[in-house]
């Protein structure tokens, strides 16, 4: 998914000083995309008083709605994207040759490096439900200058506990690790706990997490959660416990060793200061062999925004 709105939020991160057990709701912000197939997605992170979680550093939910997604080409540095499906099928093209459809219970990993450009569609012609999950994981120094890289996983190991059953996608969760190449200590993981099931699920103490219930309902702490919100816990806890709504619940728990780092996002870029933004985006916008371009698109492409008429400057977590 490319971040389309036409006047992309700046967001800056700053490292986080002590970060300690909490629970604080983080509302979702229902972002039009545009165009004629126009769709909103809930956006959680970033968040003004929340930027990232761990290496995460941005969460968007589509649907479940029926849509034709038509996203052309477009551009990424400085990260890895996430894609996750509760329903539907996305059809995933990108400049380092993939070609791959992507299904519930299947993970799709992008890496972008220092740059990569890739394209999402609905596969036939026609709009089909989605359930879409799409997040970002910033990546660090040391990995986010190098080529770019694109992973499928369709046999992701599982994690099991009384009362909920987890999908590993990438890092560790209850002692299982994922396939997945992560650059940063963190863990992202489906859980789905039965029907009114109170269940206690094992964190790391040096991470800060969140949960998302994309399906389902959940009480955590005496905070009802459904679609939408985004749970953020803090860091320091070993246990989280919750109990599933009538329905059941499935969740999506991220986390990470919290970023040391300081980031400048703007649209779909990930950097570092400014600059960076500016020669990424001129890249984009001048066909570089930076991003290359992607097969079967005759050369359409979704253009860069204009930038803001300010510098890109730090923004603290508050
Ligand atoms: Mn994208």
């Amino acid at each position: 998914m490319s971040d389309l709105d036409p006047a992309p939020d700046t967001i800056d991160v700053a490292p986080v000083g002590h970060p300690r057990p909490q629970l604080r709701i983080i509302e979702a912000r229902e972002v039009p995309l545009g165009g004629v197939r126009a769709m909103t997605v809930s956006r959680t992170i970033p968040e003004r008083t929340l930027p990232t979680v761990g290496a995460w550093c941005f969460a968007d939910e589509a649907g479940p709605a029926p849509h034709l997604t038509r996203v052309l080409p477009h551009p990424h540095i400085g990260l890895q994207t996430v894609s996750w499906l509760l329903a539907g099928s996305i059809r995933h093209r990108d400049t380092v040759g993939s070609d791959v459809i992507v299904r519930p219970g299947q993970l799709n990993l992008m890496t972008s490096g220092a740059g990569i450009a890739h394209s999402e569609f609905t596969p036939g012609d026609d709009p089909e439900p989605v359930h879409l999950l799409q997040l970002w994981i910033a990546l660090p120094e040391h990995a986010r200058h190098g080529a770019p890289a694109f992973e499928q996983h369709v046999d992701l190991p599982v994690a099991q506990g009384a009362g909920w059953t987890a999908t590993v996608l990438i890092g560790s969760f209850a002692g299982v690790t994922s396939p997945a190449t992560a650059y940063t200590p963190l863990v992202g993981a489906e859980i789905v706990v039965g029907p009114g099931e109170g269940v206690s699920l094992p964190l790391q103490p040096g991470f800060e997490h969140a949960v998302l219930v994309p399906r389902g309902s959940a009480t955590l702490e005496g905070d009802e959660l459904a679609s939408g919100p985004l749970a953020y816990l803090g860091a320091g806890r070993d246990r989280v416990e919750l109990v599933a709504g009538d329905a059941g619940a499935t969740l999506l728990l991220i986390g990470g060793e919290p970023l040391q780092e300081e980031l400048v996002m703007w649209w779909n870029f990930v950097g570092r200061d400014h600059d960076e933004i500016v020669a990424a985006r001129d890249a984009w916008e001048q066909h570089s062999t930076r991003f290359g371009e992607v097969a079967g698109h005759d050369g359409a492409r979704i253009p860069a925004p204009p930038l803001p008429g300010v510098r890109l400057a730090p923004r603290r977590r508050r």
